[in-house]
């Protein structure tokens, strides 16, 4: 696996120019605001960034950044794992005037100064591609509902489904 860290730091543009591709990780502890949303911190997000200058010469950034997060499972409040995967697919400018003129199938990243925080960045990719709601594929509260009514359920409190099923086949059995 990578187990090198990811520069605080880069001059994104110095990289493009120089076609340089980073790959690393960093803790997500590290990512206050999207380490609040999550169980615990303690993952790894890994990162795989391509710069370089595409046929028109524009600076881009591609690459993906992923990390197995753990959150809150909105049926049974445990833990549970979800993949975030996050591709990027942008394009450097100096100015939100100058983004204008970009291509449209770049995501235009504005870098005012010559350094570009990473991690802010990565942060704030994996928060976009978080789901908005998670929940076990097998959790074991399940809900007749469909998904998000099912909150405030308690364990104790849910029915069983199965028990009206096999009152109707015990019926019919019997004829
Ligand atoms: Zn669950």
């Amino acid at each position: 696996m990578l187990n090198v860290k990811l520069p605080k730091f880069v001059d994104p543009r110095k990289l493009a120019d120089r076609e340089v591709n980073i790959s690393g990780t960093v803790a997500v502890k590290d990512m206050a605001e999207l380490s609040q949303m999550l169980v615990h911190g303690d993952v790894e997000v890994i990162a795989d960034l391509q710069f370089s200058r595409d046929e028109l010469r524009i600076r881009t950034i591609m690459g993906d950044v992923k990390a197995t997060v753990p959150v809150e499972c909105q049926r049974c409040l445990e833990p549970v794992d979800v993949e975030l995967e996050a591709k990027l697919n942008l394009a450097i400018s100096y100015s939100e005037e100058k983004a204008q003129t970009l291509p449209k199938y770049y995501d235009p990243l504005i870098v005012e100064e010559d350094e570009l925080e990473l991690l802010p960045l990565l942060e704030q990719e994996l928060i976009l591609s978080l789901p908005i709601v998670s929940y076990h594929s097998d959790c074991s509260i399940q809900t007749s509902f469909g998904d998000g009514n099912t909150v405030d359920v308690k364990e104790t409190e849910k029915p069983n489904p199965f028990s009206v099923l096999a009152a109707l086949k015990g019926s019919t059995d019997k004829k």
